[in-house]
């Protein structure tokens, strides 16, 4: 049996009788990995790593794969960094301690991303490129691409993202799998190396639906610790997937349907969208008038936030520091221009910029202020609307190099995701096709905060009436 396809609750049971062991998945994972991931690149390999399966794993029940920028105690979490090389941090993130409390245990290779997070194809990270399991011609999307490639490739069981702009959405819709970006609120960040403090959250990147309502039922819930995260109770998220969506109201935002959006994606969606008619569901046009505004809100909402989150790095305390330095603001200097990549850097000197005195007012300010207009125009749809649905991205995944030397482009592909996170809003992504070329489709579905329960119904139904899920990229 080869169990590095199977989902986690297929394993499950299996582990329960006593059919498989742990290690017996865990050795299945190695022997894929050892496999493909020279062409996939989905796992850092640091200096010294030379083969997987040096380091003494764990084992608990399902194994889970962890983003480089998740805290895991002891473990390499350098965020795909030059600047955090070596770091291993004293603690584990809220996430982690839950995940192993539920008995999981946590993958000793951590998967690849954009470097801190910054990027939409992982080409921005200090390791290497990520490449698509479906064409590894092409990016697996970012700043997860990691995480979604290992599980598409089944290179991993399970996955855990993190989501600022997109970066579980839209790497899971790249690959063809299924990615879930919390309310925020949902799920705690303590331990999350912060990107855009009010913006960031952690999410599972799964093979279907039921796995990622289970995922997020083991690490949802209030943390004193991230005092973002916010006191409601959880449900159990794995109730709601009842293959239903009979009466239930849907919108379609009329300004997401704009040039630029692939005719193979438009095509893609309208189907889905039939789909779901012909589930019982009553699906309108709406209008979310400020959502031209996103990609400029964004892009200076998070890049003041990172300009500000990234100050700490500067070789005292973590990672890495510059030899031959003259005195301590020299080492600074050169730590800092050293450390950090080329994106870091371009964010760093916009973020300062739209925080400066003079220039304040003019950008961040008024970036906040159309920020909350994003935010009513959800409010509005909401009342009368149980979810929206939407391409996850205006295309399917682009060829590596395609749009590396210019960032306004690549900004551009963030397009439909980001609004949800100015929202602070859930939503997820699952397949909803394919183009002729072979490269997965995603649709986005979002609800209102806290309303995962209603995602998860309305992406469940839809995936068990459709045959998605059930293809694997041929690597
Ligand atoms: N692609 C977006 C960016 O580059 C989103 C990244 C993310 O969500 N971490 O900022």
């Amino acid at each position: 049996m080869e169990l590095h396809k199977l989902t986690a609750h297929e394993l499950i049971p299996k582990l329960e009788t006593k059919e498989i062991s742990a290690e017996d998945i865990l050795q299945a994972l190695y022997s894929r990995i050892k496999s493909i991931d020279s062409k996939v690149n989905a796992y850092v390999r640091r200096q010294n790593d030379s083969s997987f399966r040096d380091s003494p794993q764990e084992t608990g029940t399902v194994p889970i794969t962890i983003k480089d920028n998740i805290c895991t105690q002891g473990l390499n979490t350098e965020c795909c960094s030059k600047i955090l090389g070596g770091f291993k941090p004293p603690y584990d993130a809220t996430v982690i301690k839950k995940l192993k409390a539920a008995g999981l245990s946590i993958f000793n290779f951590k998967a690849n991303m954009d470097e801190f997070a910054f990027g939409s194809s992982t080409e921005n990270s200090f390791f290497g490129t990520t490449h698509n399991p479906w064409d590894l011609e092409r990016v697996p999307g970012g700043s997860s691409g990691g995480s979604a490639a290992c599980v598409a490739a089944d290179e991993a069981i399970w996955a855990l993202g993190s989501d600022t702009g997109g970066s579980i959405r839209q790497p899971a819709s790249f690959c063809g799998v299924v990615g879930l970006k919390p309310t925020y609120g949902r799920v705690s960040r303590y331990g999350l190396i912060a990107f855009a403090s009010s913006l960031d959250q952690i999410g599972p990147i799964t093979k279907d639906v039921r796995d990622n309502a289970m995922l997020l039922n083991i690490i949802s819930g209030y943390d004193a610790l991230d005092s973002t995260s916010i006191n409601t109770a959880v449900q159990d998220y794995t109730k709601s997937l009842t293959n239903d969506v009979k009466g239930l109201k849907i919108g379609v935002p009329k300004e997401y349907f704009v040039e630029g959006m692939d005719k193979e994606v438009e095509g893609a969606l309208q189907e889905a969208i039939n789909k779901l008619k012909s589930l019982g569901a009553e699906v309108k046009e709406v209008s979310l008038p400020h959502s031209k505004y996103a990609v400029p809100v964004y892009y200076i909402i998070a890049t003041a936030e990172a300009s500000s989150n990234l100050a700490r790095f500067d070789g005292v305390q973590y990672g890495f520091r510059a030899q031959q330095t003259q005195n301590l603001i020299d080492m600074y200097k050169k730590t800092r221009g050293q450390g950090f990549g080329d994106e870091a850097k371009r964010r760093i000197i916009l973020g300062t910029f739209v925080l400066s005195h003079g220039y304040y007012d003019a950008y961040y300010l008024r970036a906040l202020k159309v920020r909350t207009l994003i935010k009513q125009d959800f409010d509005k749809v909401f009342k009368d609307f149980d979810c929206i649905i939407a391409p996850t991205a205006p295309t399917p995944a682009f060829k590596i190099g395609e749009k590396v030397s210019d960032p306004l482009k690549m900004y551009l592909s963030d397009i439909y995701t980001i609004s949800v996170n100015l929202a602070g809003i859930p939503a997820i992504s699952l397949p909803c096709g394919f183009t002729k070329a072979g490269l997965p489709i995603g649709m986005q579905i979002m609800s209102k905060p806290f309303a995962e329960e209603m995602i998860y119904r309305v992406a469940y139904t839809y995936e068990q009436n459709t045959d998605w899920h059930k293809s694997k990229p041929k690597i």
